[in-house]
């Protein structure tokens, strides 16, 4: 499977947003993005004529790196969201949040959606009681993400509790840190997801 080798930080400041793709750290000073808001590189900081493909094209790597999703699975997600009914761009949206990843990253069971996706692959949780390793899983309403017994001890799980009243959780999901819980209690709306980002522009890109 292909994977990023870029260095994370550099994703955030190639794209001008924090994309939160390092845990914790992204909430200290020690935040590339912060220290050094500009793309990286030697001409980083020069002006640029910023044409309407280059805002199109930068608003879909975003999106698709801050999920980390793949270029032919991010097109696939778009084609499928085109054919439901509603609107393409929230469609796009919602399948990303609903992936199992981005669930676990969002009940506090990871600190970052690429360590949710490491856990996932070695089979820690269960999906309504039975193991599951496929990260890009979706969750359905009504879904319950858990792990067993026998893997609560692991270390990045330690403090999951704090990590839930620190970080908060999505109005579509139920966090039960004390249980090593989370419900899907419906699917989430468009206002439900707090990633900024002008989806429309993704749609415009990918249907020229
Ligand atoms: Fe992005 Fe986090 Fe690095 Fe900041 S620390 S630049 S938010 S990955």
């Amino acid at each position: 499977m292909a994977k990023y080798t870029e260095a994370k930080c550099r994703i955030c400041r190639r794209e001008g947003c924090k994309l939160f793709l390092k845990g914790d750290r992204c909430f200290t000073d020690k935040c590339a993005h912060d220290r050094r808001p500009y793309p990286p590189g030697q001409h980083g900081r020069a002006r640029k004529k910023v044409s309407d493909y280059a805002v199109q094209l930068r608003e879909k790597q975003k999106t698709r790196r801050a999920y980390g999703v793949l270029e032919r699975q991010f097109h696939t997600y778009f084609e499928k969201a085109e054919k439901q009914k509603g609107v393409t761009g929230t469609n796009l949206l919602v399948m990303l949040e609903r992936r199992l990843d981005n669930v676990v990253y969002k009940l506090g069971f990871a600190n970052s959606r690429n360590q949710a996706r490491q856990l996932v692959r070695h089979g820690i949780f269960t999906l309504n009681g039975r193991k599951v390793d496929i990260p890009s899983l979706q969750v359905k309403a009504g879904d319950v993400v858990e792990v067993p017994e026998k893997h609560r001890k692991i270390p990045v799980l330690a403090d999951v509790q704090q990590v839930i009243a620190r970080r908060g959780c999505p109005v579509w999901l139920e966090a039960d840190g004390a249980n090593f819980k989370g419900t899907v209690k419906a699917l989430p709306q468009r206002d439900d997801i707090q990633f900024v980002v002008n989806e429309q522009l993704i749609v415009e890109l990918y249907s020229k």
